[in-house]
């Protein structure tokens, strides 16, 4: 009886698959870019019969390089994309798994825009790719702020409620955004932040508090001696912190640590993924390698 039982789930199990495999083929985009990859199996001569199995393909093999691509980030080596994920979806426009053809298909679909060879394969190449137009997003203008530009915010609005006034400075714009963007995170109810009044966090939520705004480039001089192994993805020489316009924000784990295993925590949080979804509504773009840093770019 345990037998037969066992053998009816795994036959649901294989039909779900097969189910989930057909429904994530079936989008109209999913259709579209089977018809590219479709292209491109005829110049191969792979025929019609290529288009699903290089898609399927193409899913396998995204789902080994989330986690084993070696790459380098600021002349550090790097293992894998999943830490990027959030971002990436929001990028390719979808919401699939990559290990899903979906994703596949959404990978094709934005190489072609990007030039690049369509194979729905998130390799090396795709992924500079990203990170080019992540970062061609952020500040442009890394003017230090004047101090008629600056705002001092409450200490109520920082991660560490101790934070002395003159580590309190935002600038002016920056720090409106900022309270706009809060305001809308406190009433997006799958966040569950703990607010006191209309638009504040309360004393006790952690979430989306300023760790660290401006930044003179003394106060950098000085954070750039106390942690020397931050290297060149750390604490830039050219921060944007010294605009102001730079808000290093509360995602979850260890707040301003850059180890993966930190970082793969930050990415997972419901406050992360929000505002990789909606910052850039209130004018802040992400920096990818930071879950944390946000820049305020209008
Ligand atoms: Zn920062």
């Amino acid at each position: 009886m345990r037998f037969r039982v066992h053998i009816a789930f795994v036959f649901i199990v294989v039909t779900a698959m097969g189910a989930v495999v057909l429904l994530d083929t079936g989008t109209s985009r999913g259709q579209l870019q089977e018809k590219a990859l479709r292209g491109q199996a005829r110049e191969s001569g792979g025929g019609e019969k290529a288009s699903a199995s290089s898609l399927r393909a193409a899913a396998a093999r995204n789902a080994q390089l989330r986690n084993e691509l070696n790459w380098t980030f600021g002349g550090k080596p790097q293992r894998g994309w999943y830490i990027y994920t959030a971002l990436i979806n929001r990028l390719l426009k979808t919401d699939r798994d990559p290990a899903f053809t979906g994703f596949a298909s959404a990978v094709a679909r934005w190489q072609q825009k990007s030039g690049l060879k369509a194979s729905g394969v998130l390799d090396e190449e795709s992924l500079y790719a990203m990170i080019s137009q992540w970062q061609a997003k952020r500040l442009k203008d890394r003017t230090p702020a004047r101090p008629d530009q600056l705002v001092t915010a409450p200490a109520s609005d920082f991660y560490d409620p101790e934070r002395r006034d003159e580590l309190r400075q935002v600038e002016r714009q920056t720090y409106a955004a900022y309270k706009r963007m809060v305001a809308a995170a406190l009433a997006a109810p799958s966040l569950h932040l703990a607010h006191v009044k209309k638009g504040e966090l309360a004393p006790g939520e952690k979430y989306l508090k300023i760790i660290s705004a401006f930044r003179t480039r003394e106060y950098q001089e000085q954070l750039r001696r106390d942690t020397p192994q931050a290297g060149s993805t750390g604490l830039a020489i050219n921060s944007p912190h010294f605009t102001g316009r730079a808000l290093d924000l509360y995602v979850g784990g260890d707040p301003v640590e850059s180890k993966d295993a930190n970082r793969a925590v930050q990415v997972q949080t419901l406050v992360y993924q929000w505002l990789v979804r909606n910052a850039e509504r209130f004018g802040f773009q992400p920096y990818c390698y930071e879950p944390w840093h946000w820049e305020y770019v209008k």
